[in-house]
Parts: structure tokens; C-alpha cells; sequence
């Protein structure tokens, strides 16, 4: 019980402010219609309708219990797989909230590279805010430049504003990497009375987001500040999935199609195609479970050999003799130590990755000259395409009731959040818990394994 307490303990307005007095919620809630039978001993009072989530309603984060560690891969949580139960805070709205409509200033700010969905996110904040009675509502351009750079003026927003923002990809306030530093930002806080703040983001944006809420409680300053993880990898922990995924994988279906489709029309073609997944191949993975038209997938988290006799090269070669053609789809980070390390980084200080898809490409290329054999081989990379479309049903609804629940966890006290799906729950979580490190595919998960019997791939080792 106290570890799971001591693990998940959220941070909440009271901790800085233990006199904070709450106010009843001015977001109602109806849960359902009367129906004819409850009638029967009286009408139910609205208290016992009300439909708000208690403060101290949990999640379990894990649902299934191994009895073998070997049944149980990485996924097992000790050595001898004995079950340590965690839960986690589940989301919504509450009955009592810790901040008046009419003083809050909201402000959103979208950082680091695209995703399909932050426009519904973006969105659906907006809504709820208003729904909250919430007038001052503000969007940060470009990311946290937005912040220090004065050439950039804050955007009103409105439902107005957002109404069909959604219906294209993209982030209606634009996206940055590199930032002023926290102290500045929060001085530009200050400066414009912003009290509550939603970070889009991932890893990075997160680390920062929890820098400001930091920050905050050190000046004492009562603002919530809450996350809405954006990773297009689906490499948060502890989450189902991070809103932008299915659409990705769905995207990326396309592009293998394609590659399939031109490598199956040439004689001897080769489909070479790179997605995302800078440290964790969950597109890559899941892209070739869901086209079926993978014969060869590469993820960062299994080592590979391109060359000698159970390298990839080797198999391509049988594939061509065998099937005629071959496609293959390879993550971005993957086989990063085949590349010329330049050290570079990006504004944001993460390391500028090789380009594995080109290197695959010509490596296969001069591979089929060297033994004679003709190799038609084309390379797609659908990046920017993936990464600016706008999001599909599912993910619609997963920003949808991200936005909300953000929104509410601001309400409700919670600073230092972020939202999350947690087995088909919405949960908040504290923001140190789920950046640590990028969740990553498990090699010797169930569904990686169901990945090489879809593909027929074999150890390129
Ligand atoms: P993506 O998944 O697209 O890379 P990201 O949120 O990780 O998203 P980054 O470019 O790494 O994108 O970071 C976004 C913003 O967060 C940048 O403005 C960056 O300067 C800031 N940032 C990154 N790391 C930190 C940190 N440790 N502390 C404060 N700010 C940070
Ligand atoms: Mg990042």
C-alpha cells in the first residue's frame, strides 16, 4: 500500500498551499438519465448522481499475473515474478475544485516534432476550459520560444477558434525544439497571469513542463501545470498507447503498401522502408503486423547484422530466390552503430540520428552488384507524410478524452501531471514516472515474437 502511495503520489495544489479551500465544480455532470424504476422510492438526489471521480480512486497498472518468469519475459516485475499490485490515479472530473473560473488564464503550448491529434487535444482543452466557465484562454506560439521571443504575441482561443481545427494534422499554434530557460518562462508566466498551463509534448517537453511546475511551487505560485504525452513512437511508460500511434501505424500501412506494390512489379524488387522510432520500434513493429507485407523488420531494440552469413543481406538474397521480391521496414534508430557518428544535436539537444533507410538502401545495392545477381531496389521514407496527417477515429477519441481529463486534473488541484491511458482507464500520472527512460519494445515480448512469425524473419545474428 505505501509503496504504491509513495510511487504514484501525485502533487497537488494543497501540498504548497495546505489552506487552499475548494469551491464546488462548476463542470456538471449528469450520469445518466432517470429511468422509470428509480422514481419508484423517490427522485435521486443529485448527490447521488453526480458522476465526478473520487480523489482517491486508483487504476491497476498491471492486470495480468505471470506464474513463470519465462512466461513473463521483461514484463516480469521481479525475479521471482511475485505480484506487486500498483495503481495509479484515475482521471475525470471532481466535485471540488481548487481554482474560480473567472481567475484562471489557461495557456497551451504544442513543442517538439508533429503528431496527428494535437489539434483534437488542443481542441478539446478549449472546450472543456469553457465548459469550466473558463474566459481567458490563450495558446503559446511555437513551442516554449513562444514564451521569451517578443515577436511572438500569445493567440486567443475560443471554441470558436478550435471548432474544426481537427479536421486537418498539424498544430494550429506550431511547434518548436530549443526553449528559453525555465526561469524565463516563468517570469513570462508571471508577467502574463498565467495559472494554469498545458504542455503538449514528449519526453523533452515533459522534462520541461515539470521543470515550471517546480519552478512554480518554488515562488509559490499556484499555477497547474499538466501534460498531454505526444509521442508518435508510443514510447511513454506505463501508457496503452500515446495518442498519434494508430494513425502513424495506420499511415505507415500506406507506405509499406506502396513499397510492396513497386517491389513486387520489378524483377527482383527490393521495398525499403524507414519509419519513426528514434529508440523504440513499436511503429515499425506494428506496422508489419498490420500490412502483412513485411518479409524482413528491423527495431532498435534487437542487434542485426547486415552482412556475413545470417545477415540481412544474406536473407534478402534468398527472399529474391524464393519469393521473387522482398520489403523491408526498418525503424530510425535502428542499426545506429553501422552509421558515422557526427555528435550532432538538435536545438533541443537531442542526438541527430544517422539515416539507417539510405544506408540499408545502398549497403543492398552494392551488396546484388558484388555477387552478380540484379536487386531493383526503392527506398520510401514517409516521415513528414506520417507525421503531418490528421489523426483517425481512434486517436480522435484518445485526444478527446486526453484534453478532457487534462483539463479536470488542472481543476482539480493537480500540478506536475500528466494523462494517460492505462489499461482502458484514463489515469493521471506524476511526470517524473513516465519520462525516466522511453518504454521500448520487449525482444522477448509476445508481440515482437508475433511480429517474426508474421514476417518469417530469422535471426540476423
Ligand atoms: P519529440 O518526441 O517530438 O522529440 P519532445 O518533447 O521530446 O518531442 P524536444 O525537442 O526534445 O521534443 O523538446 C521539446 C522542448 O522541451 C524544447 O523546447 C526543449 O528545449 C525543451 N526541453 C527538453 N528537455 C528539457 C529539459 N530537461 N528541461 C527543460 N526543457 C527541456
Ligand atoms: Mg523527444
Amino acid at each position: 500500500q505505501e509503496d504504491f502511495e509513495r510511487r504514484f503520489n501525485i502533487p497537488h495544489i494543497t501540498d504548497v498551499f495546505p489552506d487552499a479551500q475548494p469551491i464546488p465544480s462548476t463542470f456538471c455532470l449528469k450520469m445518466r438519465t432517470p429511468l422509470l424504476e428509480d422514481f419508484a422510492g423517490g427522485y435521486p438526489s443529485d448527490e447521488e448522481w453526480h458522476g465526478y471521480i473520487n480523489n482517491n480512486d486508483r487504476v491497476l497498472l498491471k492486470v495480468i499475473k505471470f506464474s513463470s518468469p519465462s512466461s513473463a519475459g521483461a514484463e516480469c516485475i521481479d525475479p521471482g515474478c511475485s505480484w506487486v499490485e500498483q495503481w495509479v490515479h484515475r482521471a475525470g472530473p471532481r466535485e471540488k475544485i481548487y481554482f474560480k473560473p473567472e481567475e484562471v488564464k489557461a495557456a497551451i503550448v504544442t513543442c517538439g516534432g508533429l503528431c496527428p491529434g494535437l489539434n483534437d487535444v488542443i481542441r478539446q482543452i478549449v472546450i472543456t476550459l469553457e465548459i469550466y466557465g473558463v474566459k481567458k484562454i490563450v495558446g503559446i506560439p511555437f513551442g516554449y520560444r513562444g514564451f521569451s521571443d517578443n515577436d511572438l504575441s500569445e493567440m486567443p482561443l475560443s471554441r470558436k477558434v478550435v471548432q474544426n481545427v481537427h479536421l486537418s494534422g498539424g498544430s494550429l499554434l506550431g511547434v518548436s525544439r530549443g526553449s528559453p530557460s525555465v526561469s524565463d518562462m516563468v517570469d513570462s508566466m508571471e508577467e502574463r497571469g498565467i495559472n494554469m498551463l498545458f504542455v503538449l509534448g514528449g519526453n523533452g517537453t515533459h522534462a520541461g513542463a515539470n521543470a515550471i511546475h517546480n519552478e512554480c511551487r518554488k515562488r509559490r505560485l499556484k499555477v497547474a501545470v499538466v501534460g498531454v504525452p505526444k509521442t508518435i513512437d508510443n514510447d511513454i511508460l506505463m501508457m496503452d498507447k500515446t495518442f498519434g500511434f494508430d494513425t502513424a501505424v495506420e499511415e505507415a500501412q500506406r507506405a509499406i503498401n506502396s513499397a510492396y506494390i513497386e517491389a513486387h512489379s520489378a524483377y527482383h524488387g527490393i521495398g525499403v522502408v524507414k519509419l519513426m522510432g528514434r529508440s523504440s520500434g513499436f511503429i515499425a513493429m506494428h506496422a508489419a503486423l498490420a500490412s502483412g507485407q513485411i518479409d524482413i523488420c528491423l527495431i532498435p531494440e534487437v542487434p542485426f547484422h547486415l552482412h556475413g552469413p545470417h545477415g540481412v543481406l544474406r536473407h534478402l538474397k534468398y527472399l529474391l530466390e524464393t519469393k521473387g521480391s522482398a520489403v523491408v521496414c526498418v525503424a530510425e534508430g535502428a542499426g545506429q552503430s553501422f552509421l558515422r557518428k557526427t555528435n550532432a544535436t538538435d536545438a533541443s539537444g537531442n542526438i541527430v540520428l544517422g539515416d539507417i533507410g539510405v544506408h540499408i538502401q545502398q549497403e543492398t545495392k552494392k551488396y546484388f552488384k558484388e555477387i552478380g545477381v540484379h536487386a531493383d531496389v526503392k527506398y520510401i521514407d514517409p516521415t513528414y507524410m506520417i507525421r503531418a496527417c490528421r489523426a483517425n477515429a481512434s486517436d480522435g477519441i484518445l485526444c478527446t478524452v486526453l484534453g478532457q481529463n487534462a483539463v479536470h486534473g488542472a481543476f482539480a488541484g493537480y500540478s506536475g501531471i500528466t494523462v494517460g491511458i492505462c489499461n482502458t482507464h484514463y489515469v493521471y500520472f506524476p511526470i517524473p514516472e513516465v519520462i525516466s527512460y522511453p518504454r521500448a519494445v520487449d525482444p522477448n515480448s509476445r508481440m515482437w515474437h508475433r511480429c517474426l512469425t508474421s514476417t518469417g524473419q530469422p535471426d540476423f545474428i
